[in-house]
C-alpha cells in the first residue's frame, strides 16, 4: 500500500513500509506507509502511545527507522551521513513542540533568528527574517519580550515563526495546542490555517478527534499502525487513490 500525492503534487516527505523498535523490543511503528505531499495541511491523529511521536521524529528525519525507507525532498535518508542529515533536516524541516522549546533570557527575536544558525545566513539577514517571520505570527510588536514575559499563545507563537522562518518544505508540530487554553489553541490552529492557505506544508501530531477533523486530512494511527487516511471527510489515500 502505498499512498501517492493528488496529481500535480510533489510529495515532501514518503514514508514506505517504515518500523521504529526501540531497544526493549518495543514496535512503536509497524510498517507505516505515508506520503505528505507539499501544501497539505494533515493532522496525525491517535491515541496516547499510538507512536504519533516516533511517526514526527522519523518523517522529520531526528531518528531513522529500524526497516523501510525515508525520502524527504527527494533524497533517501537512510543513505545520507548525519552530517548531510543534518543539513537537509535544517533546510526542509521545521518543528513545533507542545513544550515551546524556547531558550530562556532570550528575546523572541533572538530565539527566532537561534533557528536560523545554520542556514549559512549573515547575522543582519537572520535577524531580518526573523523580525519577518514574527510579523507573520502576530508578534510584530513582542519582539523584545523574553518568553516569561509572553503568554503561552504567544510562546507558541514564536516558535511556530522559528519553525517556518527559513521557509522548511514541512512543518512538523507535535501536539502545539496541547499545553494552552482553548482560546490561545484555537488562536495557534488559525495561524497554522493560515500559513497553510500562503502555501505552507504541515503534519499536525494530536490526540484530540475534534481538531483533528477541523483538518483537510485525517492520518489515524493506533498501534504503531495507520488504521485510517481521510481526504476532506472522504475515505481516501489508503486504495492508491490519492
Ligand atoms: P505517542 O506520541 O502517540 O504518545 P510515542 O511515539 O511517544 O507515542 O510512543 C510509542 C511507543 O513507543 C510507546 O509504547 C512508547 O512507550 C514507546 N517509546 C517511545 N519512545 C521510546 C524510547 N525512546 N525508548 C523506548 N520506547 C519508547
Ligand atoms: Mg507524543
Amino acid at each position: 500500500m502505498t499512498i501517492t500525492p493528488e496529481p500535480g503534487r510533489n510529495a515532501v516527505v514518503t514514508l514506505t513500509g517504515v518500523t521504529k523498535e526501540y531497544p526493549g523490543g518495543v514496535a512503536a511503528l509497524r510498517g507505516v506507509d505515508l506520503a505528505i505531499a507539499e501544501r497539505e495541511l494533515l493532522a496525525i491523529v491517535g491515541p496516547s502511545g499510538s507512536g504519533k511521536s516516533t511517526l514526527l521524529h522519523i518523517v522529520g528525519t531526528l531518528d531513522k527507522p529500524t526497516a523501510g525507507t525515508v525520502t524527504l525532498a527527494g533524497h533517501d535518508v537512510g543513505t545520507l551521513t548525519d552530517r548531510r542529515l543534518s543539513a537537509l533536516r535544517a533546510q526542509h524541516v521545521g518543528f513545533v513542540f507542545q513544550a515551546f522549546h524556547l531558550v530562556p533570557g532570550a528575546s523572541a527575536l533572538a530565539n527566532v533568528a537561534e533557528g536560523l544558525r545554520y542556514s549559512g545566513l549573515t547575522r543582519a539577514e537572520r535577524h531580518r527574517r526573523a523580525a519577518e517571520a514574527l510579523g507573520r505570527v502576530g508578534l510584530a510588536d513582542r519582539m523584545k519580550h523574553r518568553p516569561h514575559e509572553l503568554s503561552g499563545g504567544q510562546k507558541q507563537r514564536v516558535a511556530i515563526a522559528r519553525a517556518v522562518a527559513g521557509e522548511p518544505d514541512v512543518l512538523l508540530a507535535d501536539e502545539p495546542t496541547g499545553a494552552l487554553d482553548s482560546a490561545s489553541g484555537e488562536a495557534v490552529m488559525e495561524l497554522l490555517h493560515e500559513l497553510n492557505a500562503d502555501g505552507a506544508t504541515i503534519a499536525v501530531i494530536t490526540h484530540d478527534m475534534e481538531l483533528a477533523q477541523s483538518l483537510p486530512r485525517q492520518v489515524r494511527i493506533r498501534d504503531g499502525r495507520v488504521v485510517d487516511d481521510k481526504l476532506r471527510g472522504c475515505p481516501a489515500a489508503a486504495g492508491g487513490a490519492r
